[in-house]
């Protein structure tokens, strides 16, 4: 075992059995920033909806209670508020979760087809508030062997997304294929799209193309990048097309 003193870096060579463990002093300090800024920014994101709701309790406390419609539209506050802390709680869970998790390709099949119908379910109510349309076209039985919630959670973030950066009267349309060991999946939606320079960036946790809009619809920040580690954790891959005022589109194709 051999610790270098100058990079104060952990080198730890065991020849004789072959194995070599090298821990590069850059990347560990990278992971380090990456995990500062992470806290940094979950307790921002944490305190934000917080201030609000003791800046509103406090209003009312003070005497905005007496007047009643006063008081029903901060309660109203309150509540979305509340269910934004409760939302980014769920989203942070969730992404460690995945994080500490290892590919669990064992698991047995699943019809994808019977998971989009899922989906588009429990998603249908709040399609049907902007009347977007929600069209399915799965050309034939897909069976992959990914754990079902892992998929089903990756379908909600895109398709919720779809929904919410979209126009009143949109649509949205969910493809899947298959081909040569590869499935193909695609939410495409007739939104309001995203600028090329954000492309690179919008899988990154809480990188918001435009804070305020995502925050009034409910957004944390985090849908896209837990989208993000599900798929790495099956090695597929996730491409973004997509043009502002024409509408977004994510393939994502892993294999089956
Ligand atoms: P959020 O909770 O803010 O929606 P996400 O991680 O899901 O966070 O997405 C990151 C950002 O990418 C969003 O804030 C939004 O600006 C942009 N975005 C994601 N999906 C779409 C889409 N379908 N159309 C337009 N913009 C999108």
């Amino acid at each position: 075992v051999y610790t270098n003193p100058i990079k104060s870096a952990d080198i730890k060579v065991q020849n004789a059995g072959g194995v070599i463990t090298l821990h590069n002093v850059t990347s560990v300090k990278k992971l380090e920033q990456i995990r500062t800024e992470f806290v940094s920014n979950v307790t921002h994101e944490l305190k934000t909806p917080l201030t609000s709701i003791r800046g509103f309790v406090e209003t009312l406390k003070d005497g905005a209670i007496e007047d009643t419609a006063v008081a029903i539209k901060f309660l109203d506050i309150i509540d979305i508020e509340a269910e934004r802390l409760y939302h980014l709680i769920n989203d942070i869970l969730q992404l460690s979760e995945i994080e500490i998790m290892r590919n669990d390709e064992h698991v047995s099949p699943n019809s994808l087809n019977l998971i989009v119908d899922d989906v588009v379910q429990l998603l249908e109510a709040s399609a049907n508030k902007k009347n977007i349309k929600l069209e399915v076209n799965i050309e034939t039985d897909i069976l992959i062997c990914i754990n079902k919630y892992r998929i089903k959670q990756m379908l909600i973030n895109l398709i919720d997304n779809a929904i919410k950066y979209n126009v009143e009267n949109g649509a949205v349309f969910i493809t899947a294929s298959k081909s040569k060991g590869t499935t193909t999946i695609s939410v495409k939606d007739t939104g309001i799209g995203i600028p090329q320079i954000h492309h690179s960036r919008i899988f990154e946790r809480f990188y918001r193309v435009d804070k305020g809009r995502s925050r009034n619809m409910g957004g944390t920040g985090l849908g896209l990048s837990i989208v993000k580690h599900i798929i790495n954790l099956y090695n597929g891959d996730i491409s973004v097309i997509s043009e502002p005022g024409k509408g977004t589109e994510f393939i994502i194709r892993l294999p089956l």
